[in-house]
């Protein structure tokens, strides 16, 4: 059995691109707990061996990762390479995404601690469990390989976002305001509400300009991201849009002087049913950006029926010729070898595809990936066909479409190999 502690006294979170929002998120809740205030507290990009072998010299370390499930091989690696070179002097913990789908396939990879669920609340206990030589494991939601049952994340209490900063502004790791999260539907293809929960909760205005204001006057903050799974749900359970709240949010934070803010386009998206005129007109007189990320996701009502998104293509449609109207490019989401899509289907989304890029609207392009935690987890990967193929890279080249398509692909094919 490991033993809990050995005093440590940092804490290495390893920071990577494609989890700084969540590292971000939770060293901001990290910094602004004082019964932390004892521990020295790193977030490299990298992790030259330097930064452990120098911690290691006056006490032990908690080697943090906020795993997502489609960077299983780097981590294994990495985690391989510092158990090689420091024994368990280093004490490993993971949380994410992919920590909450599969904890037991990060705990054989060799991590102490694995965080289920939302980690603003947990991360803050598990460390303080460690610095006062306590079981993390009696913290809910920390589970180790001696864990009979583990919990999943619906099990578990829910965060109130107002209750944590959105990012670490001592630090200067600063990312997007998450204004939102969780979402009352049920995409098959989607992780979200396995993850956060069916019950949308958002960050409230004052927290929101609070948090904006201070980064402008300490951080120099000229422009700010707002993230959410549907960015003109903002203020409602999310199955419709609430207007004055969500103007009430725009108004308040664009206000802040000198800050610009971008919201509705990637990383965030809206849902076509929910863009009407008269609430993208007042939305884009608050937002800088130009563009908007719409998912539509494919040009076949059965694909899309399938996957319970709840809207037709029509109404994706219509969604697009809305924001074009009002000035916006249309950057939309497409997802190609969805289960169950034949070749018609396939043919009705490059068709649309091709209506998009004569409309001078852009296609964010993706492959279906068997997400754990998604009710499609078990599905085979996506696999485009030549014809696909041929499309996306053409339309790639004229700058048309953007995404990782193609990589998507191969990642699909791993997330596959790893069931
Ligand atoms: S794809 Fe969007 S709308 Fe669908 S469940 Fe996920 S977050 Fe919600």
């Amino acid at each position: 059995m490991r033993v809990y502690s050995l005093e440590i006294q940092s804490l290495v979170f390893r920071a990577h691109t494609s989890s700084r929002y969540s590292v971000a998120a939770l060293l901001g809740s990290i910094e602004t707990d004082p019964r932390l205030n004892s521990l020295r507290v790193h977030a490299p990009i990298e992790l030259p061996d330097s930064i452990l072998a120098t911690e290691l010299k006056t006490g032990n370390a908690v080697l943090a990762h906020s795993v997502m499930s489609t960077q299983i091989d780097r981590i294994y690696h990495e985690v391989r390479g510092v158990r090689e070179k420091f024994g368990d002097r280093v004490i490993l913990v993971a949380g994410g995404a992919h920590a909450s789908a599969r904890p037991s396939n990060l705990l054989d990879m060799g991590f102490d601690y694995v965080v289920i669920g939302e980690g603003e609340a947990v991360f803050r206990d598990l460390l303080l469990h460690l610095l006062n030589d306590m079981d993390p494991t009696e913290v809910q939601g920390v589970v180790s390989a001696e864990t009979d049952e583990f919990p999943v994340p619906k099990s578990l209490p829910r965060v109130v976002l107002d209750d944590y900063p959105p990012f670490a502004l001592e630090m200067n790791i600063v990312g997007p305001v998450e204004v939102t999260r969780g979402c009352p539907f049920r995409c098959k293809f989607c992780a979200t509400p396995f993850l956060s929960g069916g019950m949308v909760r958002h960050r409230g205005v004052e927290s929101t300009t609070h948090w904006l204001k201070r980064a402008v006057n300490e951080r120099g903050f000229e422009r700010t991201w707002f993230l959410s799974p549907n960015a003109l749900c903002y203020g409602g359970r999310g199955r419709k849009a609430v207007p004055e709240k969500l103007e009430k949010l725009l108004r308040e934070t664009t206000s802040i002087d000198g800050l610009d803010l971008f919201f509705g386009s990637f990383p965030s998206e809206v849902r076509p049913e929910f863009v009407t005129s008269d609430l993208l007109e007042m939305f884009s007189h608050y937002v800088t950006n130009r563009t908007l990320q719409i998912g539509l996701q494919s040009g076949s009502d059965k694909v899309l029926d399938n996957a319970n998104r709840h809207h037709t293509v029509q109404e994706g449609l219509d969604a697009i010729a809305i924001a074009l109207d009002i000035g916006f490019i249309p950057h939309v989401d497409m997802i190609f070898g969805l289960p169950g899509e034949t070749d018609q289907d396939i043919e009705a989304s490059l068709q649309i595809c091709e209506d998009l890029a004569e409309m001078n609207a852009k296609i964010h392009g993706h492959v279906f990936m068997p997400l754990p935690g998604s009710e499609w987890e078990n599905m085979p990967a996506g696999r485009l066909n030549e014809r696909t193929r041929q499309l996306l890279g053409e339309f790639s080249r004229k700058k048309i479409v953007t995404g990782s398509w193609s990589h998507q692909e191969s990642l699909g094919q791993d997330l596959e190999f790893q069931k």
